[in-house]
């Protein structure tokens, strides 16, 4: 457990007393609703006008978003998989929303070598710094095993929802896909590595990355 995670946990209750649930219940969900915990972090994040009906995006509308517009460049989107619902169940969708991260290391001979899924805050999970040191060591013990390294891939949760607005004839999409500083971070990690660096955000629609 980071510092982050328990400061984030502990003051978690207090979001809950400025929630406008007046607001949450007069908007309208076409399709099913999702978990209140999500929800409520969504009107947390995002300024929702009332009266607004609200579509919960799934994998497939996403890629065809990605297919008639430029609004994921370069991002690869991919269904969720057993890895990517294993680290989502471990990131409290339901009570506690926060991120977690996985670095593993991708090799020839598909030997399992990954660090332990780490607990962030809502919004954080793991310094720059902590990534490298924890890449320098599953490096080194993954050649110490005689594997030959193919990938080095740092997937993280994006504990949000991402969903078509649409309110007064005007409509907007929340997408929660890799962000500036998560493309930054990785671009600067990059450069200190003998191999190809993956970072890969994951929502609870689809998992989205870039190699670099
Ligand atoms: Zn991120």
């Amino acid at each position: 457990m980071t510092t982050q995670y328990l400061l984030d946990f502990l003051l978690y209750p207090l979001q809950w007393l400025n929630f406008d649930f007046k607001k949450i219940f007069s908007t309208t969900w076409r399709g099913e609703r999702p978990g209140m915990a999500l929800v409520a972090k969504l009107f947390k994040d995002v300024d929702i006008p009332e009266d607004a009906t609200l579509y919960h995006l799934d994998h497939d509308s996403l890629k065809v978003i990605q297919e008639g517009t430029a609004y994921f460049y370069g991002q690869i989107i991919k269904e969720n998989g057993p890895l990517e619902n294993c680290l989502l169940e471990k990131s409290s969708l339901k009570f506690f929303p926060h991120e977690v991260v996985l670095i593993s290391i991708k090799n020839s001979q598909n030997e399992l070598v990954c660090s332990e899924v780490y607990h962030g805050g809502q919004y954080w999970c793991r310094s720059e710094e902590n990534i490298r040191s924890e890449i320098n060591k599953l490096c080194f013990k993954a050649r110490k095993r005689g594997l030959t390294i193919e990938e080095i891939e740092v997937a993280h949760t994006h504990p949000s929802l991402e969903v078509l607005v649409e309110y007064s004839g005007e409509s907007k999409f929340i997408f929660n896909g890799l962000s500036k500083s998560d493309k930054e971070t990785a671009h600067r990690i990059a450069t200190f590595l003998d191999f190809p660096l993956r970072i890969k955000a994951i929502t609870p629609s689809a998992n989205y990355s870039m190699l670099f």
